[in-house]
């Protein structure tokens, strides 16, 4: 099947030839024509699988075919708008926008926090039919009344999960309820928990279902591998193993950012270039780390689950899981990052004995058990006990409390309530609306928590 066939239009088909796509991919070939006929939709889809031009290309064919009014001011209205949870994501999703739409004379714009105002009050003076934001600024610009919504006529509230995840389900609200109440929406999630499901009901009119791979499963082309390692080796074992197979564009995890930071000092000692991108880095640091690791400068680019969210690059060869996540639907988007749109990949963990609980909680989710292979030399010692692991001031992993229960140090404070679907495994008293306090730097394990400080993302 080619993109002739789906009922796009011409300038569109020229700019998706000329970026080098030929056959639709499956979550496109359903998505496209749904969006293009005007009703809502629903789809169910990871990063990795073209979802974004399968909401993009029907969105531009959409305005392209009715050209903007404009408003009383004589200023073009914005007319569509995608949400997104990240910065990264938000700039991602417009630079996909402004390829596919190289051709039309549509006007796009990307908005996020962490700079400054006055230029993107200007860009929206001058006129935007597509506007691609994280919630936080676009609110802030709707409070000081630089920013007109009521004329969207296409919302898309892109990796929902992840929006609710990271506690932006209040803001969503507010956002729903400056949109005029007549329009297209689309929600894309690559999992489908009861609040998400709760928030199409409150934004979506009869939606076209649309999943593709089934929910929360691996893609059959990566290939994954654990290596059990002692807990002092791990540093050591990144090094020999980016060494040994040459590997050169590696991305790597941490859970959290100053993980991330001491694990590129050690990379680097060991003449291995390497850049982590995470929370604390200014938006500067981290497209330059990005652009780096996109043109293979850059060996390996460290990252935290939340800061690599939405990092678009083809065939990514190899993502290793230098520490498991403790959600284990993370594992499952970070190894998305590798064996993107058909193409192969590899997917390594390295997996100390503290963790052998977040392993057994990511098999039993993806439902298949990851072959596990020892590279000699590195092996954890068979007197090494699980010891329990903080994040922030959350203690968690085989070794807190007893059979990997696991509970957060310090109390008080609100509860991050909400349970999260499908999530499996082991007990977690923070994730019950139990009353436990939401620690710095951490996500609570029952998703939909209190909403961060509105001015962008967490920190992480
Ligand atoms: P997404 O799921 O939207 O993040 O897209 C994943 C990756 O697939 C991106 O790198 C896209 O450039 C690429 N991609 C999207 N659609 C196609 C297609 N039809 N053919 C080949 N690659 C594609």
């Amino acid at each position: 099947m080619s993109f002739d066939t789906l009922g796009l239009a011409e300038p569109l088909l020229r700019a998706v030839a000329e970026y080098g796509y030929t056959t639709p991919t499956p979550i496109q070939m359903q998505a496209i024509p749904a969006v293009l006929s005007g009703g809502d939709v629903m789809g169910g889809a990871q990063t990795g699988t073209g979802k974004t031009a399968g909401f993009v290309l029907p969105m531009l064919h959409r305005l392209m075919a009715n050209p903007a009014v404009r408003d009383a001011k004589g200023r073009l209205p914005i007319r569509a708008l995608i949400l997104t949870p990240t910065r990264e994501l938000a700039a991602q999703v417009e630079e996909s926008v402004r390829t596919y739409g190289k051709h039309s004379k549509l006007t796009s714009m990307v908005m996020f926090g962490g700079v400054g105002m006055q230029p993107q009050i200007d860009k929206l003076r001058r006129g935007v039919d597509i506007l691609v934001a994280t919630p936080g600024r676009l609110l802030d610009h709707h409070q000081q009344r630089t920013l007109d919504l009521s004329h969207v006529q296409i919302f898309v509230l892109d990796e929902a999960d992840r929006m609710l995840d990271m506690g932006f389900v209040h803001d969503i609200k507010k956002v729903l309820a400056v949109l005029p109440p007549k329009k297209q929406s689309l929600l894309f999630s690559a999992t489908f928990s009861d609040e998400i499901k709760a928030l199409a009901d409150r934004l979506l009119n009869a939606p076209v279902l649309i999943e593709v791979a089934r929910r929360n499963q691996t893609a059959e082309t990566i290939a994954q591998k654990v290596h059990p390692v002692g807990r002092e080796k791990k540093k050591d074992l990144l090094v020999h193993l980016i060494k040994s197979n040459d590997w050169d564009q590696v991305l790597v995890f941490t859970r959290m950012k100053h993980g991330a930071n001491r694990l590129v000092e050690h990379l680097l000692k060991e003449n291995i270039s390497a850049m982590a991108i995470h929370g604390n880095k200014s938006q500067t640091a981290r497209t330059k780390a990005l652009a780096e690791f996109k043109t293979g400068d850059l060996t390996v680019l460290v990252a935290t689950d939340i800061a690599a969210r939405g990092i678009d690059i083809d065939m990514l060869p190899h993502v290793v899981n230098y520490e498991l996540p403790n959600v284990p639907e993370d594992y499952v988007h970070r190894i998305g990052r590798t064996g993107r749109a058909g193409a192969k990949g590899e997917a390594v963990s390295l997996v100390c004995v503290d963790e052998n609980g977040f392993l057994r909680d990511i098999e039993r989710l993806i439902k298949r058990e990851i072959p596990k292979e020892i590279i000699p030399g590195f092996e954890p010692h068979p007197s090494e006990k699980a010891e329990p692991i903080v994040l922030g001031r959350m203690v968690i992993g085989e070794g807190a409390g007893r059979g990997g229960q696991r509970h957060h140090a310090g109390g008080g404070g609100g509860g991050a309530g909400g349970g999260r679907g499908g999530s499996g495994g082991g007990q977690r008293s923070g994730g019950g609306g139990g009353g436990a306090s939401r620690p710095q730097g951490s996500r609570p394990a029952g998703g939909g928590g209190r909403p961060p400080a509105r001015s962008g993302p967490p920190k992480r």
